[in-house]
């Protein structure tokens, strides 16, 4: 799988094509993706595999998936770590808001091109978890039982950040 992606595409008429995407891209086309990372840390490319076409209930949609490995600091011992993301894309295509059905997901379709690189980055930060840490087996700091090593992490403002995004998931 390869090939040179476009930056800016135009879903809709891609679904109408029943058009494929496949290739990578680099994380620093994502910035919000990119300031989660380790600074200086190098990071492979984002690999997408994208299907346009049709749901199987006649609507337009985008299915594939987008896989990373992401550098970033464990939340326990906070030296870098590598999380794998791999994750299921699937999202009905739509034009206006109140068109979202609350089944599905859905990407909101504007009328100008819109840059792969953003629909990219808000898949990867929804498949990003809350708080990365080593498994407890593997991580140097070791903590006292029944403490709650979720309770504060750094991508609080994620939830917020993702209201305002164009890919809406229920
Ligand atoms: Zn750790």
């Amino acid at each position: 799988m390869g090939g040179v992606l476009p930056d800016y595409i135009e879903p809709l008429r891609l679904a109408e094509a029943g058009a494929r995407l496949g290739g990578t891209l680099a994380v620093g086309c994502m910035p919000r993706l990119a300031s989660m990372l380790i600074k200086g840390a190098a990071v492979d490319a984002v690999c997408i595999d994208f299907r346009f076409g049709e749901d199987g209930k006649g609507h337009p949609a985008l299915t594939g998936r987008v896989s990373a490995a992401l550098p970033v600091a464990c939340q326990r011992c906070l030296q870098a770590m590598t999380i794998p993301i791999d994750a299921p894309v699937r999202l009905r295509l739509i034009r206006r808001e109140d068109e979202a059905p609350a089944e599905a997901d859905v990407l909101l379709v504007t009328a100008e091109p819109m840059s792969l690189a953003h629909i990219v980055e808000e898949e990867l930060l929804l498949g990003m978890p809350m708080a990365a840490m080593h498994p407890e087996a593997d991580c140097p700091v070791k903590l006292p039982r029944g403490a709650n090593v979720a309770k504060e992490h750094p991508f609080a403002a994620l939830a917020s950040l993702q209201d305002g995004g164009q890919a809406k998931h229920s």
